[in-house]
């Protein structure tokens, strides 16, 4: 019963910025499960070893590489992962930036390019994801957002922005898309160590120790932790579940 419940034989995921960090986690999870992967990004050198680790849990995976801040690259994405597998069952929109500074220093393009590539970009790969995924008679979305989709910090009003707008967007897809068997979930990591977080760590004095502190089950997460809630939301297991935005954490958004 367990097994068929998270089973993703025959099902194919597209995962953007899946060539490393969160995404990779995600992929991992669902490669575990007997899902075929496609990992989009722009830097094909990091591409090798994330393939090689896919392969290596019987995998059948490849890389895309693309630039989701261009419409025609989203469009490209989905229907180059339909023309090498076949179809598409799962889209994991999770590549993302940051910029960090005070909300007066920001220019307009770094505004544009933070909302482009972690909301626009999502926006864009579900829009053409849904023709395949209704055309095969359901699918499953999974949008990144962050803690920053629910709290504020001084540092990252258009990531914060994007995050919280990611949240919305699930729930108004989930509506619009719940006829068509497709369900759209959200996913709030919180602090995962990855190449995005060391930057912020060298960037924020002291963001290490507090986020440890204030992490119930005190340490940061790992990509691999991620695995788990990428294979349920990809799963028959998660068929009635749809709009939601699930944290995964540590508990450190219900700590004090
Ligand atoms: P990484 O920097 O490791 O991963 C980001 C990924 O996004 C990279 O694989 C990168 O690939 C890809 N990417 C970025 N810009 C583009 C682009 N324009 N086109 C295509 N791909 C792009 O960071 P994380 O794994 O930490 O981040 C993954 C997601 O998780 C992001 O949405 C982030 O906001 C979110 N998140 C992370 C948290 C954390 O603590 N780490 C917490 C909450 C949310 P490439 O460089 O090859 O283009």
């Amino acid at each position: 019963m367990a097994a068929k419940l998270f089973d993703l034989t025959g099902k194919v995921a597209l995962v953007t910025g899946g060539n490393g960090g969160i995404g990779l986690g995600m992929a991992q999870g669902m490669a575990s499960c007997g899902a075929w992967i496609a990992i989009a990004g722009r830097n094909a050198d990091k591409a090798g070893p994330a393939l090689a680790s896919l392969r290596e849990l019987g995998a059948r995976c490849t890389f895309l590489e693309g630039d989701v801040t261009k419409k025609a690259a989203c469009v490209k994405l989905v229907a180059d992962t339909v023309e090498q597998f076949g179809r598409i069952d799962i889209l994991v929109n999770n590549a993302g930036t940051a910029i960090r500074k005070m909300p007066q220093e920001y220019t307009e393009d770094e505004w544009h390019e933070v909302l482009d590539t972690n909301l626009t970009s999502a926006f864009l790969c579900s829009q053409a994801a849904y023709a395949p995924m209704k055309a095969a008679g359901g699918g499953k979305m999974i949008n990144i957002g962050s803690m920053m989709s629910l709290f504020g910090v001084p540092y990252a009003t258009p990531y914060a922005s994007s995050k919280g707008g990611i949240v919305q967007m699930t729930r108004a897809m989930a509506t619009a898309w719940a006829k068509d068997n497709i369900q759209v979930n959200a996913v709030l990591p919180g602090w995962i160590d990855t190449d995005l977080t060391r930057r912020a760590r060298r960037e924020v004095p002291g963001l290490q120790e507090r986020v440890q502190d204030r992490t119930p089950a005190g340490r940061w997460g790992v990509p691999n932790d991620m695995a788990g809630i990428a294979a349920f939301l990809a799963s028959p297991a998660s068929d009635f579940v749809t709009g939601t935005a699930i944290p995964v954490d540590g508990g450190y958004s219900i700590g004090m």
